[in-house]
């Protein structure tokens, strides 16, 4: 098991608690094993995996924070193979469904999925058939979130399976589709909740996501019912079932003493609550060390392209690489370039059939006439490809969750990558004015989310003083030292860090502004919920009407810093709650099931009147960025330039495509 470092998470209420799980003397440990080499093949743990298995081998609820191709598939498929029962798992993608199904056959290891819509399809029928057996041969169930809310049989069959202790684990792979703050909501996985709640209650079960902010990861432990715990109690029937399968009913208790008496078992099997619903998380940190991050000013396309061209002939001729485009328009536009120089460029989007994008995605992974695929965000999840040297982006990524899941593709193989991000102001009102197309209700959350994740997608941009990798990991929650990026050990350094040495930064001693906001808030959040966002619109001075009329308690606040960029004020807000002088607080609006977020006073909050407290705050001079494009808030309403662009954007943009019953964006 590979050793790794702590990590300092912001949010303190959530903790990594794999270290509870890293005993070698569980009942499962010898069985596990043998498996995990004979049946899977494999020969050493990644991080996390060993520990994760040997939870859910307990019977205990787990949420796992992995990286993409951490590996989280095994931790729930080591234990299925084990435990007794079946075990269904959520996913979002057919096409993921069936890549893993093929693959768990070709081990050997009996899955299935049930993708058809209709249950009278050869497919579903075969897999009713084998469930409603005593002992059914499936040991993992594929469904999509779809055929489970739609299919009535299909419930029935899970209860009927409940209800003969058949049902090892609920496993909800890509679990951030839960939450609508997420990049990448869908209706029907909002609904599982619900449906874990009746349908099985006392079964474990298992998150998984790569990719989850502090706010998501809050929201999806509520959409699913779930609370936090540091130790959370085995699930007694679980248990029972994953291991002790066995073993008679009054053999039970002495097998708990049993267990209860080693060491490693700091999960409490005294107080076990009827109905489990508690979990406990695995997280590791987020930081990619091999990925060199970058963003680009973009003056026009031509230019980034003529750059992208140039970067790849002169570093990446024989190697592999993705360039990501917003429409389907530019994919083929800039792969048809990039050939014209060339280079062995396809396009890759949704509006192709499925035949040519296996086709495509088969060439370009096996390197057969093909090094850079141009897609739009459709050529994503299930991309398993090791070597791929550098990731590109064309245009503004309309999330900082979805930029690092796509720059993520790059240096899977633990060698060095590049990741870079061309960026203007034009692509970020082009993202606010298809989001406003799309979206008709401007107060639904939907709205607000897409707004929220193009607004800090674009500051990440604009934030030319703080380390790429801090902002990224930041963004998840996690404290980074920027040492480490301008230290690192493969030379990965980002460009701001590498900026550092020359640009002109001066720091301000902020020390009375933070004193004041943190005091004021301390007041305020007791009359008036504010998020952050809007305190930086007052302290800026905007004169919006909602908020000089509806928060008057707010206006000690106005204009305290109107001689500050917007984004520098935002910054410092969020270098608040990052320090825990401020922290953002989710309400759930029980009635509308609105989760809003609030600024209230922090953990450290305290510190703040200490005596010798001081807070200084980095701005740079605005020499990198031409001037007019490093306002972050131009109120694109006024913006409307050319809504062509958008027309064509809208008619060809996969994001747009809408699934059935879902309002959002989808690939
Ligand atoms: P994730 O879901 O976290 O993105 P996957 O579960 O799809 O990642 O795994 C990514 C790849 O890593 C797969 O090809 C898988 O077979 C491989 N893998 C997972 N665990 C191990 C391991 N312990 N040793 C070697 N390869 C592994
Ligand atoms: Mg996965
Ligand atoms: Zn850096």
């Amino acid at each position: 098991i590979e050793r790794y470092e702590k990590i300092n998470w912001l949010f303190n209420d959530i903790k990594d608690c794999s270290y509870q799980f890293r005993s070698t003397e569980y009942e499962h440990t010898d069985e596990m094993l043998t498996i995990f080499r004979n049946s899977f093949g494999l020969k050493h743990f990644r991080p996390q995996q060993f520990e994760a298995v040997n939870a859910a081998l307990l019977g205990i609820n787990v949420f796992i924070l992995m990286p993409t191709g951490g590996g989280k598939s095994l931790c729930y498929q080591l234990p299925a193979v084990i435990s007794k029962g079946v075990t269904f798992v959520i996913s979002p993608l057919k096409s993921l469904i069936i890549d893993q199904v093929q693959k768990l056959n070709a081990l050997g290891l009996s899955a299935c999925h049930m993708l058809s819509d209709a249950d009278s399809s050869a497919e579903c029928d075969n897999v009713y058939k084998e469930l409603v057996k005593q002992e059914p041969k499936y040991k993992l169930v594929y469904i999509t979130p779809e055929k489970l809310n739609n299919s009535s049989k299909l419930r029935n069959v899970v209860m009927n399976l409940y209800n003969r202790g058949m049902i090892a684990r609920l496993v909800i792979d890509e679990a951030h589709c839960v939450s609508q703050w997420g990049h990448d909501f869908r209706t029907d996985y909002k609904k599982i909740g619900e449906l874990r709640f009746t349908l099985m209650p006392n079964v474990p079960c298992m998150l998984l996501t790569a990719t989850a902010t502090p706010r998501v990861r809050n929201d999806i432990l509520m959409q699913m019912k779930l609370s936090v715990s540091e130790t959370a109690s085995v699930n007694k029937s679980a248990f029972k079932s994953a291991f002790v399968t066995n073993v008679q009913n009054n053999q039970m208790n002495k097998l708990e003493t049993k267990l209860n008496n080693r060491h490693y078992m700091s999960v409490s099997m005294n107080s076990l609550p009827a109905n489990n619903q508690q979990c406990v998380f695995f997280m590791q940190s987020f930081n990619r060390e091999n990925l060199q991050y970058q963003v680009e000013y973009k003056t026009s396309n031509a230019a980034a392209l003529e750059k992208i061209s140039d970067l790849i002939k002169s570093k990446y001729a024989n190697k592999s690489g993705i360039v990501y485009c917003i429409s389907r328009n530019e994919c083929e536009q800039v792969s048809e370039y990039l050939r014209k120089k060339q280079i062995k460029a396809l396009p890759y989007h949704a509006g192709m059939d499925d035949q040519k994008r296996q086709q495509i995605q088969h060439k370009w992974t096996n390197n057969i006439d093909c090094k850079v695929v141009c897609a739009t965000i459709a050529f994503g999840m299930g991309i398993d490809k090791p070597d791929v040297q550098y990731v590109i982006h064309l245009s503004l990524p309309k999330s900082l969750e979805g930029y690092y899941q796509e720059s993520g593709r790059a240096g899977r193989d633990g060698s060095k990558a590049l990741c870079v991000l061309f960026y203007n102001n034009q692509d970020r009102q082009r993202w606010l004015r298809i989001i406003s197309a799309e979206i008709k209700n401007k107060n639904s959350i939907a709205y607000e989310t897409h707004v929220d994740n193009v607004r800090r997608v674009a500051q990440y941009c604009d934030n030319q003083t703080d380390c790429r990798r801090a902002q990224i990991l930041e963004y998840f929650g996690e404290i980074f030292n920027r040492e480490k990026c301008i230290r690192s050990k493969m030379n990965t350094i980002c460009d701001n860090c590498k900026l550092l040495e020359t640009k002109k930064s001066k720091s301000i001693d902020m020390t009375e502004k933070v004193k004041f906001i943190c005091n004021s808030i301390k007041h305020i959040c007791l009359r008036e919920d504010i998020t952050l966002l809007h305190l930086a619109d007052i302290l800026k001075g905007s004169f919006n009407s909602k908020i000089v009329e509806k928060n008057h308690h707010t206006l000690e606040f106005h204009s305290k810093m109107d001689q500050f960029k917007k984004c520098d004020i935002e910054r410092l807000l969020r270098k608040l709650v990052f320090s825990g002088y401020l922290k953002e607080e989710l309400k759930v609006i029980k009635s509308s099931e609105i989760v809003a977020c609030y600024v209230r006073p922090g953990p450290k909050i305290s510190e703040i009147f200490a005596r010798n407290f001081k807070f200084e705050f980095e701005l740079i001079e605005d020499e990198i960025m031409p001037k007019k494009n490093s306002t972050c808030y131009l109120d694109y309403e006024s913006q409307h330039s050319d809504d062509s662009d958008v027309e064509e954007i809208l008619e060809n943009n996969e994001s747009l495509v809408k699934e059935k019953n879902s309002k959002d964006f989808n690939l």
